[in-house]
C-alpha cells in the first residue's frame, strides 16, 4: 500500500478497490461506501472529501484522517483547444511533471481513430539520459506514486469539464480521455510497480474504465522488463523507443543500450510478441546526421520484420540548450521510402504539433530554470 512523501497515509487513489476495502471494514464502514467512494474519485471526479456530499459530514471528517487525497495544481496549459495541448502540474512535494493531450487523430498506435489521447508521465525528471531529451538533461527526482499517475488523467478531465461547460460541469461527467500513451516524462519500466498500479486502477470498471488495448506503453530499452511485462495478463501495447538500428547509433545517444543491447532488447521483444501475440512498435526519432542515413534504414527495416513491428517516424523536435536537429523533408521521405522498399511496415509523423517525444520535458525544464534565476 503506497502512500505518499507529503504524508504517512495511504494515497487514496493509490489503492485498489479491493484494498480500500480491507481500509473500510477495519474502519467498520458498510461495503457501499467503497462504491460511493470509488464513484466519487473516477466518475465524479472529486477533488476532496468534502466534495462527497452523499456521505455524512462526520464520515468526511474521518476519512480526511485516514487517507491522504491529493490533487496536482496546475501551473501552466501550453497550445490550442482542439490542438497538442501541454500541461505543468505541481506535485504536493513541490515537484512538477507534464502531461500532454493530443487531440481526435487517425490512431498513432495502431489504436483506432478519432481518440483523445493522454500522454503520462511516470516519474519526476529521467535517469536514462538519452542525448536527445529534455526530461533526462537535469538527471532523475523521484518515481511517482501510483495515484500520481492516475490523477494526470483525472486532472485533465476535470480541466476539460471546465473547459467544456465552466457554469455547471455535469454531475456525472463521461470519461473524455479514452486513450493512453506511457511515454511523458521519465522512463514507464524503471517505475514498474507502481505503473502496474495505476494502469490496474485506470482499467478497472470500478475506476477509470479504459481498456488495456487503449493503453500504450512506451521504453527506451529495458530487456528485463519488457520480459516481466509480457508476464503480466493485461494485454498494454508496447512500444519501444529504438531510435537507432544498430549498437554504434544507439550507444551514441541512448546510454541504456550499454546496458541492454539491440541483441539482447531484439530477445526480450521476441518474447513479448510472442507471449502477447501483439504487434509492438518501434519508435525512431529521426535527427539529422545522426541516426537519418539510409545506413540506418536497411537494420531497421530489417529488425521490424523480424518482430514483426510497425514502425513510427518522428522527426526530431528542437531542445532548448541541444545542438541537435530535425532533418529536411526530403530526407524524412527518403528514410521512409528505404523502409518501405525494405518491405517493412512504417509511418511517417507529418503532423504539426505532436511534439510528445524529444521534446517532453522541456516545460518543466524552462519553468524551473526560470524559477531559479528568479525570472
Ligand atoms: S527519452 Fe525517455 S528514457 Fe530517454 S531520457 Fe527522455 S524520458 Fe528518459
Amino acid at each position: 500500500m503506497e502512500a505518499t512523501e507529503a504524508t504517512a497515509l495511504p494515497d487514496v487513489k493509490s489503492l485498489s478497490m479491493d484494498e480500500l476495502t480491507a481500509r473500510f471494514n477495519e474502519l467498520e464502514l458498510p461495503s457501499y461506501r467503497v462504491t460511493q467512494v470509488l464513484e466519487w474519485l473516477y466518475r465524479r471526479r472529486a477533488t476532496g472529501w468534502a466534495a462527497m456530499t452523499n456521505l455524512p459530514k462526520t464520515l468526511r471528517e474521518s476519512l480526511a484522517g485516514h487517507f491522504n487525497f491529493f490533487v496536482p495544481a496546475l501551473v501552466a496549459c501550453q497550445g490550442e483547444w482542439g490542438g497538442t495541448q501541454k500541461f505543468l502540474w505541481r506535485l504536493a512535494d513541490g515537484n512538477l511533471i507534464e502531461c500532454v493531450l493530443l487531440p481526435a487523430n487517425p490512431g498513432i498506435y495502431g489504436e483506432g481513430s478519432d481518440r483523445h489521447t493522454l500522454c503520462v508521465s511516470t516519474q519526476v525528471g529521467c535517469a536514462y539520459g538519452c542525448k536527445f531529451c529534455a526530461s533526462g538533461l537535469e538527471g532523475w527526482k523521484r518515481n511517482l506514486t501510483a495515484g500520481e499517475i492516475v490523477e494526470q488523467i483525472l486532472s485533465i478531465e476535470r480541466w476539460v469539464a471546465s473547459q467544456l461547460a465552466p457554469a455547471s460541469p455535469p454531475a456525472k461527467p463521461d470519461r473524455y480521455i479514452d486513450n493512453l500513451v506511457i511515454m511523458g516524462m521519465g522512463e514507464p519500466l524503471a517505475n514498474f510497480g507502481a505503473l502496474m498500479k495505476a494502469l490496474s486502477i485506470l482499467n478497472a470498471p470500478w475506476g477509470g474504465g479504459i481498456g488495456a488495448r487503449k493503453i500504450t506503453i512506451s521504453t527506451s530499452g529495458l530487456a528485463p522488463q519488457i520480459r516481466q511485462l509480457a508476464a503480466e495478463p493485461a494485454q498494454f501495447r508496447l512500444a519501444v523507443s529504438l531510435h537507432g538500428a544498430t549498437d554504434e547509433v544507439r550507444d551514441r545517444i541512448m546510454p541504456v543500450n550499454r546496458k541492454y543491447p539491440l541483441r539482447e532488447l531484439e530477445a526480450a521483444c521476441q518474447e513479448y510478441v510472442r507471449l502477447k501475440g501483439k504487434m509492438i512498435s518501434l519508435e525512431y526519432i529521426l535527427i539529422a546526421g545522426v541516426n537519418d542515413s539510409l545506413s540506418q534504414a536497411k537494420p531497421l527495416a530489417e529488425l521490424a520484420r523480424r518482430l514483426h513491428a510497425k514502425i513510427n517516424l518522428i522527426p526530431y523536435n528542437r531542445v532548448d540548450g541541444l545542438a541537435w536537429e530535425r532533418p529536411a523533408e526530403s530526407a524524412q521521405e527518403a528514410f521512409l521510402d528505404s523502409l518501405l522498399q525494405n518491405q517493412a511496415l512504417a509511418t511517417l509523423r507529418r503532423e504539426k504539433g505532436h511534439d510528445i517525444d524529444a521534446a517532453c520535458g522541456q516545460l518543466r525544464l524552462k519553468t524551473e530554470r526560470a524559477a531559479r534565476a528568479g525570472v
